[in-house]
């Protein structure tokens, strides 16, 4: 049977570009809402050219709530105990220099597929449509069935999930190819939280830093009064964050400007917070006393300069393979007696949405602030040793030749919120794939193997 289906595979290989092909000439990037269009129209049209394509080759579709379309392959009229979910809607590329072609035309160069969406998500989907038709057409007979599921929605907060998910039964074993191989069972939970504080007087007349809440700051500034300017160069030179700092005599004030590293909030130990950088030069200055002075403390002690992990903020913790709890506080600004921060915490499955709120509010309310709310989810977990887990592992093992394992992740896949669910698959080896970027690829090889990868995968468990 393995050799049937990678023949079959590679035979379709034409098949396989020419469905890809197809998709990424739709432009499904999220659009106003128009009648049958919730997100536009645009991943309507994407929504339509996948149901055809997989009516003609002979499955069961479904339009639900002209967001999410479904294709069955099952035994009689079974419900399906293994779902493949994938998404449609694509990020822009408008904006984006440096393309090399047209990102909705699909082009090829030596073995390499170029064109939005051909890794995220529109190639995973198409490999995976031409896994169920190997299926069917080599006959493999199926003791249950499987349902590929295309979403809409993915790339702006999965309000199609949302939708199919409160009246429809899913099948009861998930995984999604919109994120990277072996399988990823674990996702850590996410807080995005605000604070404020208020104060009056005080040495800073303004500081800002920071303007993406999920994003280590790369820049923050900061104009002091009261504070002579040789003691402010004095400390700028001294400091060793690795920050670049900048004095400006202003006059009357002194303007400091701080320059730092970016990187995503799931991944803080490879950015240079501009903001915390700023406040522990503003904490060797001798700030005039009162409140104002007290919040840059209290700010610099449970949010030091180069922590990540939270320790001071009385919210570390670890658990097995998900890796250390990551704390990034990404905005904070400061102006006429009141101030504002946003702080992204992504935790491990040792603690919960309500564990880190209590830390936040104690730590914060030590620093003079009060915690003002926040949004997220928490953590997601299937387990590793389950049959399901075991049966991907061994679809992955078998045609790429080496040894699959769950990892754990920061950020959340499509499945984040759907219990049992993984992801699995389709990029390899941490490389970049240009995913949301300009010139997105994916090579021809990779995409045959995804497509034989997920045919052993069906055949593994529904046969
Ligand atoms: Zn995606």
């Amino acid at each position: 049977m393995h050799e049937k289906i990678k023949e079959y595979i590679y035979s379709n290989r034409q098949r396989l570009l020419s469905v890809l092909d197809e998709l990424v000439a739709v432009k499904s990037v999220k659009g106003e809402p128009a009648p049958g269009a919730p997100f536009g129209r645009g991943p309507r049209a994407a929504l339509d050219k996948m149901l055809g394509i997989c009516r003609s080759a002979g499955f069961d579709t479904k339009l639900y709530y002209d967001v999410i379309g479904t294709a069955d392959l099952c035994p009689e009229d079974d419900f399906p105990e293994l779902g493949i979910l994938c998404h449609l809607d694509v990020v822009p590329a408008e904006g984006q220099t440096g393309w090399k072609t047209d990102p909705f035309k699909m082009s090829e160069k030596d073995g390499i597929l170029y064109g939005r969406g051909v890794i995220d998500d529109k190639g995973p989907l198409a490999a995976a449509f031409i896994a169920m038709k190997c299926i069917k057409d080599l006959g493999i007979p199926l003791k249950k069935g499987v349902r590929l599921i295309f979403g809409t929605d993915e790339e702006n907060g999965s309000q199609d999930l949302e939708l199919y998910t409160a009246k429809n039964r899913l099948p009861d074993h998930i995984f999604t190819p919109d994120a990277a191989f072996p399988v990823i069972n674990i996702e850590k939970g996410m807080m995005r939280s605000k604070f404020s504080g208020s104060y009056r007087g005080g040495s800073i007349i303004k500081f800002r830093g920071g303007s993406i809440p999920n994003a280590v700051p790369d820049y923050a500034e900061c104009e002091l009064s009261g504070i002579s300017l040789p003691l402010i160069r004095q400390e700028t030179n001294l400091d060793r964050s690795g920050a670049v700092f900048t004095v400006i005599d202003a006059g009357k004030s002194v303007m400091i400007e701080c320059s730092g590293r970016s990187a995503h909030a799931s991944t803080p130990e490879s950015g240079i917070n501009a903001v915390t950088a700023l406040i522990a030069v503003l904490n060797r200055l001798p700030l005039a006393e009162g409140k104002q002075k007290e919040i840059i403390k209290g700010l610099g002690s449970i949010f030091p300069f180069g922590e990540t992990d939270g320790t001071n903020a009385g919210l570390k913790c670890t658990y097995d393979s998900s890796g250390a709890l990551t704390l990034v506080f990404s905005i904070f600004n400061m102006e006429n007696g009141k101030c504002g921060g946003t702080i992204d915490v992504r935790f491990p499955a040792c603690m919960s949405l309500a564990e880190v709120e209590n830390g936040e509010k104690t730590a914060l309310a030590a620093a003079g602030c009060v915690f003002d709310g926040y949004m997220g989810d928490e953590p997601h977990v299937t387990d590793s040793s389950s049959d399901f887990v075991k049966k991907l592992l061994a679809a992955y093992e078998r045609v790429e030749g080496t040894k699959g394992e769950c990892i754990a992740v920061g950020g959340n896949t499509y499945v984040h919120n759907i219990k049992g669910g993984v992801a699995f698959g389709v990029e390899r080896d941490g490389t970049d794939y240009n995913m949301h970027g300009a010139n997105e690829y994916i090579t021809i090889e990779e995409l045959l193997k995804d497509a034989q990868i997920f045919a052993e995968a069906i055949a593994e468990i529904c046969c």
